[in-house]
């Protein structure tokens, strides 16, 4: 971040890391050296208040503030992160079928465009848009008709067609060996749907 901050002609600015978890939860650490890093939106006020006691004398004008914040975010880039690999998780170890949003059961089935959970009866016309989304998060971006299908434990490939393409996945090649993109804005979108 200092070096980032030098590169845009930003020296000498303090950097303090920080996480903020968006659940007021309890948190559990096996590393407590890490403890001062990380707080609950409850805290976040009153650790705000000590960093400005601790670095009272101002550096930079609200302008340059400003400025810095803009480039901040129009330079984020979301962290591509393989959840399988860094948890040492094998491919073949995932549980299939579309997960029920109220029990949490895997293996609901497809009943005329409606998902219906056997175990507790739920239905739901969301729960493939749940299952592209913890998709990305497990595997990547890329998804093909044959993966999407054995995620679900779906056997009807025009049906997953049907899904991937009435949410506007981008895709390249013919249609028999078609890739489709859960891109960042896909991602996005297909949270949005859920709202
Ligand atoms: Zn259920």
């Amino acid at each position: 971040m200092a070096s980032w901050l030098a590169s845009k002609g930003f020296d000498g600015i303090p950097v303090r890391s920080l996480i903020v978890f968006g659940a007021k939860s309890i948190l559990n650490f096996e590393d407590k050296s890490r403890i001062d890093q990380c707080v609950t939106p409850d805290f976040l006020p009153s650790h705000i208040s000590s960093l400005q006691q601790q670095f009272s004398s101002k550096i930079i004008s609200g302008e340059e503030c400003r400025t810095i914040s803009d480039k901040l975010l129009s330079e984020h880039e979301s962290l591509e992160f393989n959840l399988l690999n860094y948890a040492g998780v094998q491919p073949a170890e995932i549980m299939k079928g579309a997960r029920c949003p109220q029990c949490k059961a895997l293996g609901m089935i497809r009943h005329f465009a409606v998902w219906v959970c056997l175990r507790c009866g739920c239905r739901s016309k969301n729960a493939a848009i749940h299952a592209l989304i913890e998709y990305r998060h497990l595997y990547g971006p890329s998804i093909t008709n044959h993966q999407f299908r054995e995620f679900l434990n779906l056997e009807s490939e025009s049906v997953v067609r049907k899904i991937l393409t009435a949410n506007h996945l981008p895709h390249n090649g013919k249609i028999k060996h078609r890739s489709y993109f859960i891109t960042n804005q896909i991602l996005e979108q297909l949270k949005n749907k859920l709202n």
